[in-house]
């Protein structure tokens, strides 16, 4: 199928990767069947009205009279409200592709009705794997998952079409977010607004944080591991601070082969809605003239504990990656609201690991009743450190 007639299901349509997904589209004059979002219905009728998109959800809305009077205001539009009715549309809607960049666990039983339905996933969505891999990877037919996450997207252009016996090791680069030169002296008075800051990539508040605690590389790791098939002892993480090499892949001839670009995500979005062919594109440059050094540090455990514990948590995998992912996810909202400091989430995390037991290999209502369980619990917790 020619790019330009490819329909796309776009989740999670309001946010960074939901804005780079227009431009990529705009850019190929590809068309989108419907968007979603989780509430902010401004942003998604106005996304509608510029795109020409006849149908929307807005899965996280369910106040009727809202609803009746966006409805009434939109006569050209389609709106739908809720998980059930997202999930609908996967299983019913006519698109070729579905982009899930849905944020954090909310975007898990849409990637099921998607592979479910046979349709390819080109998946931003890392939670699908970190929780439910298991599960999930049961379900590749024809199509592999599509990564959309930049070293993942790096890794599977690198791979090509070797076979995963002709690999040594997937090295997947980390930039080492807000606090990678912070002294560890000033880590207990970190501020969310610091947090939210980082140095090369501009993205969501929710992976901002997780790469300025470097969780969000524990998760890619996970991530790696359902996406390539490899063992953990296969698979390693390294410290680039400059963000213009996204992963490497080391054979075992001893040969490394790695994608570089300019640090933009609508490079490995057009790649995955493109895949498996290229097509010319102007919208990220990069020009080797201007990257006098590409360096590499190590990963300090002091400075990034909360990626030393996903590592552990990922070699026993099970519900504990679920536990992790929902314990990162309330403690990073408290984090947010000031309820909590920065050095306060590690804590948080251990103590849930600590007290749900493991599972060796859980159902997808496990999953998600767990996941729901943990967030909720330490969130309404008068003492959330001690879960
Ligand atoms: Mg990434």
């Amino acid at each position: 199928l020619q790019m330009v007639k490819r329909k796309i299901a776009l989740l999670g349509a309001t946010g960074s990767i939901g804005s780079s997904t227009l431009e990529v589209a705009i850019e190929q004059g590809i068309c989108i069947s419907f968007a979603s979002a989780h509430t902010d219905y401004r942003k998604l009728i106005a996304i509608a009205h510029k795109h020409n998109i006849p149908k929307l959800v807005l899965s996280g809305i369910d106040d009727p009279a809202l609803l009746s009077s966006l409805r009434q205001d939109n006569p050209d539009l389609k709106i739908y409200a809720g998980e059930e009715e997202l999930l609908n549309l996967l299983r019913n809607e006519d698109y070729d592709i579905a982009l899930n960049a849905i944020t954090g666990s909310a975007g898990l039983r849409s990637s099921f009705a998607i592979m479910e339905r046979g349709k390819p996933l080109a998946l931003a969505n890392k939670e699908s794997l970190v929780m439910a891999g298991h599960l999930l990877t049961k379900l590749v037919k024809d199509i592999p998952i599509i990564p959309v996450d930049s070293e993942h997207s790096a890794i599977f252009q690198a791979i090509g079409k070797h076979p995963t016996a002709e690999i040594k090791s997937l090295h997947i680069t980390a930039s080492g977010g807000a606090f990678r030169d912070l002294p560890l002296s000033e880590f207990p008075n970190i501020t969310p607004e610091q947090a939210l800051t980082h140095p090369n990539w501009n993205m969501g508040a929710k992976v901002t944080l997780d790469s300025a605690t470097m969780f969000n590389k524990a998760l890619e790791v996970i991530e790696a591991h359902w996406l390539f098939g490899l063992p953990y002892s296969q698979l390693s993480a390294i410290i680039h601070p400059q963000s213009i090499i996204h992963s490497l892949v080391e054979f075992i001839d001893g040969s490394f082969l790695a994608q570089l670009s300019t640090p933009d995500m609508k490079l490995p979005i057009l790649y995955a809605l493109s895949y498996p062919e290229r097509v010319a594109s102007s919208l990220v440059k990069t020009d080797l003239r201007t990257l006098s050094n590409l360096s590499f540090r190590e990963i300090e455990p002091t400075r990034y504990p909360l990626f030393f514990l996903g590592l552990e948590v990922a070699k026993s995998g099970g519900l504990h990656p679920t536990v992790m992912n929902a314990a990162v996810e309330a403690a990073s909202a408290l984090f947010l609201q000031g309820k909590i400091a920065y050095t306060d989430m590690m804590w948080v995390v251990y103590n849930a690991l600590d007290t749900v037991p493991n599972i060796p290999h859980p159902d997808l209502n496990t999953i998600i009743g767990t996941n729901k369980e943990v967030y909720q619990r330490i969130l309404h917790s008068k003492t959330p450190r001690f879960f």
